[in-house]
């Protein structure tokens, strides 16, 4: 079987849609075609970690199914469809095993990203769950009714660690958090503005392990046994992996693309190959890779247009990101990765104001907590952009 199309789109999520609604506003008919290797509803990938707080259900939080979607954007959604091959010199992409071919005028790459999955060992793993997408979060709000779960260890302290451990403590549900390092989000906030965050969800009930590494699950009765590398057992009914994301970037590279962290672009979001571009979580653009819903909305508009004629360079404003931890509010704009400087710190209690200050005396970044967060307007206006 073959097709094909002036525009093939890998990839529904947020960055697929998102492009296609954009380039709709520029060209009605071109033929697009969308491939989704899940069920292709739209959805808000962060309210996943806001899901027992609002009671929403997998379908309460889908916006509208693949074919709702295909009719709104005139485009051709083919779901639970894996592309399993690039071919850029014939301009052509594989799909499953059956060797469908879709040829392409421009491919445009938004997989996403992938869980890391941690190394560990025991008999209980298929009750270690990980969500990434709508699918996951309907396996695991099943598994939690299905296996009545009063309480769930979250490997991992991080900004979606910490999530899920106030939206489960919002749902009534215990919850134990592990992490190596020694404070909540360490790897975007500065130790005080961590550790209010800790003591904010303490103070719900939040219990954490900082320290250890998870190291087994193994089945214990009618519970779990999660095993830590400091010989402590945390006993649950249910594990949730939240250790970070990976750019997906195995298609691209396997065919050639040049990849890095994530699929290498330029601003205009050109890969190395001709005619493929890639945008969203897998994307790297010109040396940044941002997995968040603000800059992926600035590179649909910019991608739009440049697919329709009017090449188009993506830039970057700051862009604060703010943490759906409820009990101690979050914004958090991170200094770019290889900044000199150092932090300039005003604490009280848990509601920190935090300055990422370079050398020569600029604002390059900030953390901010509890009523610290309402300094945002504030500081943004005077932070640089990621990318003018
Ligand atoms: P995805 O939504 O992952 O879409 C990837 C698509 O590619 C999917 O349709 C998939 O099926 C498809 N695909 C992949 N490989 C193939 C293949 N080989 N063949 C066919 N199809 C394929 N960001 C914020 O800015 N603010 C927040 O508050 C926030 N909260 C978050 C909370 C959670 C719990 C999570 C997990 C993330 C959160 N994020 C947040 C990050 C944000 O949601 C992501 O940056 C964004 O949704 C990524 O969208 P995407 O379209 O690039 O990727």
């Amino acid at each position: 079987a073959s097709a094909e199309a002036a525009i093939v789109v890998i990839g529904t999520g947020l960055a697929g849609y998102g492009l296609v609604r954009e380039i709709r506003k520029y060209d009605k008919d071109s033929p697009i075609i969308m491939i989704s290797a899940d069920d292709g509803r739209a959805y808000s990938k962060p309210m996943l970690s806001t899901g027992f707080t609002k009671n929403m259900d997998a379908d309460a939080l889908a916006q509208k199914d693949a074919g709702g979607m295909g009719e709104d954007l005139n485009a051709s959604v083919w779901t639970l469809t894996k592309v399993t091959a690039i071919n850029t010199a014939s301009q052509t992409i594989t799909i499953g095993d059956q060797a469908t071919q879709v040829h392409y005028k421009k491919l445009v790459l938004a997989l996403g990203a992938d869980v890391i999955r941690p190394p560990i060992k025991g008999d209980a793993l298929e009750y270690v769950y990980s969500v990434n997408d709508l699918l996951d979060y309907d396996d695991f709000r099943t598994a939690v009714a299905k296996n009545n779960v009063k309480k769930v260890c979250i490997i991992g302290g991080g900004l979606i660690g910490c999530e899920f451990t106030n939206d489960l403590l919002n749902g009534g549900i215990e919850t134990e958090t592990v992490d190596p390092l020694g404070y909540c989000i360490p790897t975007l906030l500065p130790e005080v503005a961590g550790k209010a965050v800790q003591a904010g969800l303490e103070a719900k009930g939040a219990k954490f392990h900082f320290g250890p590494l998870v190291t087994e699950v193994n089945k214990a009765g009618d519970s779990l046994a999660v095993s830590l590398n400091n010989g402590e057992t945390i006993s649950c009914d249910l594990v949730l992996s939240a250790v970070g994301v990976r750019p997906q970037i195995k298609l691209a590279q396997d065919a050639g693309i040049t990849v890095n962290r994530g699929i290498a672009t330029n601003r205009l979001l050109e890969t190395s190959a001709p005619n493929v571009y890639a945008m969203g979580d897998c994307a790297e653009v010109a040396g940044h890779v941002l997995v968040y819903v603000a800059p992926l909305m600035a590179q649909a508009r910019a991608l739009a247009k440049t697919l329709t004629g009017d090449a188009t360079e993506v830039s970057y404003p700051a862009m604060p990101v703010t943490i759906k931890t409820p009990a101690c509010p979050v914004t958090v704009s991170p200094a770019p990765r290889d900044a000199k400087g150092s932090w300039e710190i005003e604490q009280d209690g848990v509601n920190v104001v935090a300055r990422f200050v370079g050398t020569n005396g600029d604002l390059l970044g900030f953390a901010l907590t509890g009523e610290g967060t309402k300094q945002k307007m504030a500081l943004q206006k005077q932070l640089p952009a990621i990318m003018p």
